[in-house]
């Protein structure tokens, strides 16, 4: 059975790399579920009998449209959009838009197919969406950030619902753009369709905690994965990648466990500060000023800046989480971390590290949460603010963060559970691909050939 499992999921591989050529972090993405679900499909021959791997590898539906606009010189600019429908076996479609020139079909399609797992787990009933856009928002003003994300808007509202698909952020999409993502959509629909899109400001509908999730959860689900070796945050020394808002969030928290966290980073480069980086300091600096983070030096002079975000993975650490952005932790770096004495890997980011990297941990024994269910945080909070705007009801703030660590504490149970169950004890690489994979696939199932 494990042979046929094996051979059947080789071939679905092999199709996808030929039917979408060049897309080579969509492979990754595929490769990586694919294998770790030849176990669960050897003990269960009905997930080779329907087609569901090669349904749950193409998306249901991927929309590209202009998107045209009017910079401050009055030139007319061209951008293209996305969004990617990629399975709603368990829900309508749900994920971020990215707004980032790296942005094409391959990493939508990564992103979307990421989502789809990732949002099982949560164990809200979502099904996986991604989008956005190869604008790049660095060095617009507001005024052209606002007639770009209004013209996307204007063509992306024919495609969603809070029945059918509602997207939220990602990089470079924050609570500005959803704001006037939400202005236009009102605009062009009429009414106050909360639901639609999530991530949305307090004042009209957005969810408290929605901020601070994904940071949040990351962490919570790193401290069960420390737990289970009897370790803790406490005392501890921390590097996060990124200065956005999962790396906010994630600092945040690890420095209210007790952890040090002594660097963080932006696409330019890092800052090191052994006094512990100030959470104040970068967030108002990325998000109030939207300036690098070299700047921080400048606030505080026992911090140094150095140019290169990738050595950032020099640092020795206890714990590493990368928030920045998909494999930006290369087999070297990843090496290094572990001849550092690296005890645990929290992927805030949606796939920060490559294959060989993640290979690089699990052989060293490094606990690793990977993405899908240490970064499911924000979409579940995501899918909690849907909730809310159905009731026309909101929870506080510490009802919000009280079910948020219960579902991350609960992805780590069933990630754990499943990666056992299944003969991979302790990998939760495994483990979370599987638990993910079997509620999409059931309902897939259930749904007859669709
Ligand atoms: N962009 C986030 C993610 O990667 C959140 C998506 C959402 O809230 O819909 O999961």
């Amino acid at each position: 059975q494990e042979v046929t499992a094996r051979k059947y999921v080789q071939t679905v591989y092999e199709t996808v790399v030929q039917r979408n050529p060049h897309e080579s972090e969509f492979h990754q993405a595929v490769k990586e579920i694919l294998e770790s679900l030849v176990p669960v499909i050897a003990k269960h021959p009905k997930y080779m009998e329907n087609g569901i791997l090669e349904r749950i590898v193409e998306p249901e539906r991927l929309i590209t449209f202009r998107v045209p606009w009017v910079d401050d010189q009055g030139q007319v600019q061209v951008n293209r959009g996305f969004r990617v429908q990629f399975n709603s076996a368990i829900g309508p479609y749900k994920g971020g838009l990215r707004f980032h020139p790296s942005v094409n079909s391959s990493i939508i399609k990564f992103l979307g197919f990421e989502q789809t797992f990732k949002n099982s787990l949560t164990g809200q009933p979502i099904g996986g969406g991604k989008g956005g856009s190869d604008f790049d928002p660095k060095g617009k003003s507001e005024a052209e950030v606002m007639r770009f994300t209004q013209s996307f808007m204007t063509e992306l509202a024919k495609y969603i619902g809070s029945d059918t698909d509602v997207p939220a952020g990602d990089i470079g999409v924050g609570a500005r753009e959803i704001g006037y993502m939400f202005g236009q959509y009102k605009r062009l629909h009429g009414g106050h369709e909360a639901g639609v899109l999530t991530g949305k400001g307090l004042l009209y509908g957005g969810s408290l905690a929605r901020t601070e999730a994904t940071g949040y959860g990351c962490v919570y689900f790193v401290e069960e994965m420390l737990k289970s070796k009897g370790l803790s945050f406490d005392g501890s020394t921390v590097v996060v990648s990124g200065s956005g808002n999962v790396s906010l969030y994630a600092i945040q928290k690890a420095t209210q466990l007790g952890a040090k966290v002594v660097a963080c980073s932006d696409s330019n480069g890092y800052v090191y500060d052994a006094d512990g980086i100030n959470f104040e300091t970068v967030k108002r600096l990325k998000e109030v000023e939207r300036k690098r983070i070299s700047e921080y030096v400048k606030e505080h002079p026992n911090a140094v800046y150095a140019e290169g975000c990738e050595n950032i993975w020099s640092i020795p650490c206890d714990i590493a989480l990368p928030c920045a952005t998909q494999n930006e932790i290369s087999a070297q770096s990843a090496e290094t971390l572990v001849a550092n004495g690296v005890k645990a890997v929290g992927e805030g980011a949606n796939m920060p590290s490559t294959l060989e990297a993640i290979d690089v941990f699990l052989k060293a024994d490094v606990l690793f949460g990977p993405a899908k269910a240490a970064n499911a945080g924000g979409v579940a909070v995501s899918a909690l603010e849907m909730a809310q705007n159905s009731m026309r009801y909101s929870w506080s703030f510490h009802e919000v963060d009280d079910k948020l660590h219960a579902i991350m504490k609960n992805i780590y149970r069933n990630s754990i559970s499943a990666a056992e169950e299944y003969g991979y004890p302790g990998n939760l690489v495994v483990g979370a691909n599987i638990a993910g994979f079997i509620k999409v696939a059931d309902s897939m199932l259930a749904h007859g050939v669709v």
